[in-house]
Parts: C-alpha cells; sequence; structure tokens
C-alpha cells in the first residue's frame, strides 16, 4: 500500500502528495521534474507506522466524540420530562433521576476529554518531505 505524504520541492517550492511506494526508485516533483531518491525503507516503514496509529487515535477521538454526542442529548432529553416519556404516560409526581443525569453528565464529560487526547495524539506530527 502506498504512503500518502505531502512533499515540497525545493526547486520550484511546489506542494503535491506523493503516493510513495517501498520499491519506488525516487520522488518526482509533478511541477519541474526535480527528483530525490526515494526514503529509505526503514524510514518509510517509521512513518507508515505512525500514521496507521495516528488514524487509530483518530478513530478513538471520533467513538469519543459521538459517545459524548449521545449522552449529552440524553442529558438535555432527561430535563424535559415531556419529550423524555417519549409518548409514555409518566407517573404525575415524575422527577428527573438525579443520580442517572450527573451519570450522563459525566460520560459527556468523559467522552469530550477522551476525543480532546485522542484529537491531539492524532494530529501531533505531520510528515512533510522535502526534496
Ligand atoms: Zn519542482
Amino acid at each position: 500500500m502506498p504512503i500518502k505524504l505531502k512533499a515540497t520541492c525545493s526547486e520550484c517550492m511546489t506542494m503535491h502528495v506523493a503516493d510513495l511506494e517501498y520499491d519506488q526508485e525516487d520522488i518526482k516533483c509533478p511541477a519541474c521534474g526535480h527528483a530525490m531518491r526515494n526514503l529509505p525503507e526503514g524510514e518509510l516503514n517509521e512513518i507508515e507506522t505512525a500514521i496507521k496509529k495516528q488514524k487509530t487515535y483518530n478513530i478513538v477521538a471520533l467513538i469519543g466524540f459521538f459517545i459524548a454526542l449521545l449522552c449529552f442529548a440524553l442529558w438535555v432529553l432527561n430535563q424535559n420530562p415531556d419529550l423524555y416519556s417519549f409518548g409514555r404516560k409518566l407517573p404525575p409526581d415524575y422527577q428527573p433521576d438525579g443520580m442517572m443525569r450527573s451519570g450522563v453528565m459525566f460520560i459527556t464529560c468523559a467522552g469530550l476529554l477522551v476525543t480532546l487526547v485522542f484529537g491531539i495524539l492524532g494530529s501531533w506530527k505531520r510528515y512533510i518531505v522535502e526534496f
């Protein structure tokens, strides 16, 4: 699988997205034809591993965000018994459940924290090849 990397040409300063293959001879600028030898295999391997890790972090961040969103929606719904009943008949003395409400809010905050931390981890490093 090729590794997608941003590459900047030192001759004409054009930036393009290079699909680097392991067995590729060199990296070539599509604008002016300037070329450099491809990165050594070890380096390519390192970059590929790092990018895969970042993708995983980003997925975790996204999942955290959706969980937070869901729990926040529940929290808002719970505040309004008419909505929260989903058509059911609630007892006339219905009170929003305080424990449930703080629990859901806690999960919302935890989910957002997960999103924050993994979002930062997932975008901490950017690889740009200059040649
Ligand atoms: Zn160029």
